[in-house]
């Protein structure tokens, strides 16, 4: 019979799970990793090719020094990979001077002292004649903008844990969980395994995996488009950042073309609420895709004459919009990250060594107080 006592379980192999796989394995512990899809499946929050990474932050400057970290990480394991993960190349941001994403940059940038340039109408003609942003925007660049290749990440995290020693079950999903005593079991359809500490990274199954929690959730669905491109010239990803616009009530975001399915659009705002990740509807939504070519003919009108591809995808929504990080409640081995809000993978890497951290030896020295549940009873 197989052994089926580790020192760490991880619950969730998706973006941020097997991130804390491969720094638990990497630390020499006997863990395992259960998830009921492969590494890199297109079920969960992590799928549909590219994730931005951004260091001047809008949401909140307290994310700064995280990013920081995260960005060292993604490096690291572009250096340990043969895949292609992570590559910088600048993020152009516009909305109001007053709005949230100009007002958040320049708070961000101010507080940490970083790098933000303001362009003009001549400066983004020169520097990105893809687009074609409305005068009265202010436009700032980010040279630490970068694209980051979701399933690769996700692999590649993976692999290396199990080269590290790590044990991975596919295809199981699991059941429930419980604090035992100083144990945790964890049952799956099929088997029954035993652990000394469990770390749950359920994304969109966070109503179901952690339900003292599961009232703080909500889900989500989001839409990515994928258009042709008729300026390869300008907009493939050796000579063009990503973008983020904020847009009357949408904040349009986008990468350079990648591969063969042309380039990449969503709106960050918007999208439907809905009760089950199992039943999320996948088809086009056709006001959505109304909505974002209307935005591509105004910015880059050299792309979206016709639509390519399509896929939706999962926000897991917090209350406040900020990730929920930490303990689970009244199980002291249990630790957990959920309601990443749409805006976690960039960090994926260093939350999975702050749950490290936290698994063995209950604290860490990054800055994640601000992530507490402890939060939402205050409220
Ligand atoms: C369209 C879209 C665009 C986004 N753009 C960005 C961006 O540009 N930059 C950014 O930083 N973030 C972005 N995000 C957010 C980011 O992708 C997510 O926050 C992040 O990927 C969530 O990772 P996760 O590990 O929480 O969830 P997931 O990657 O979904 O992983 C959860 C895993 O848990 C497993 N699981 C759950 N329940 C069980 C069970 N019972 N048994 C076994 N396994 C289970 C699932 O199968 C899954 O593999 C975007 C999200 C979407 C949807």
């Amino acid at each position: 019979m197989a052994d089926t006592r580790y020192d760490c379980i991880v619950l969730g192999t998706g973006g941020v799970g097997s991130a804390a796989l491969y720094h638990l394995a990497s630390r020499d512990h006997r863990v395992l990793g259960l998830d009921q899809f492969p590494p890199g499946h297109d079920q969960g929050s992590s799928h549909g090719d590219t994730r931005i990474i951004r260091l001047v932050y809008f949401e909140h400057p307290d994310y700064v020094p995280l990013l920081h970290r995260a960005f060292d990480l993604w490096q690291q394991l572009g250096e340990q990979t043969t895949l292609d993960v992570f590559k910088r190349c600048g993020i152009l941001q516009a909305g109001p001077g007053d709005g949230d994403v100009i007002t958040g940059l320049r708070a961000a940038a101010q507080a940490h002292r970083l790098e933000l340039n303001t362009l003009d109408k001549q400066a983004i003609a020169a520097q990105f004649p893809g687009f074609d942003v409305p005068e009265e925007l202010t436009v700032l660049f980010d040279p630490n903008g970068g694209i980051l290749r979701v399933e690769d990440c996700i692999r590649a995290h993976v692999s290396l844990a199990k080269a590290a020693g790590a044990s991975l079950v596919i295809g199981e999903p699991v059941v429930s969980w419980q604090q035992i005593g100083d144990s945790v079991e964890v049952k799956t359809k099929q088997s029954t395994y035993q652990c000394n500490k469990l770390i749950v990274t359920p994304g969109p199954w966070a109503t179901n995996q952690l339900p003292a929690l599961s009232q703080h959730f909500r889900l989500l669905r989001k839409s990515q488009f994928w258009f042709d491109n008729d300026a390869p010239e300008y907009l493939l990803s050796n000579n063009c950042p990503v973008f983020l616009f904020e847009h009357g009530e949408h904040t349009f975001y986008g990468f350079p073309q990648v591969d063969e399915k042309g380039l990449k659009v969503a709106d960050h705002a918007g999208g439907r609420f809905f009760k089950s990740p199992d039943k999320v509807d996948r088809t086009i939504d056709t006001q959505e895709l109304e909505s974002a070519s209307l935005f591509l003919r105004q910015y880059l009108p050299k792309v979206g004459h016709q639509l390519n591809h399509h896929v939706a995808c999962m926000y897991t929504m917090s209350p406040d919009g900020h990730f929920i990080v930490g303990q689970y409640p009244d199980a002291p081995n249990v630790q957990f990250a959920a309601g990443l809000s749409g805006h976690g993978f960039k960090f994926a890497t260093v939350l999975g060594e702050a749950l490290t951290d936290l698994t063995l030896h209950g604290r860490t020295d990054l800055p994640i107080d601000f992530l507490s549940p402890k939060r939402l009873s205050r409220n």
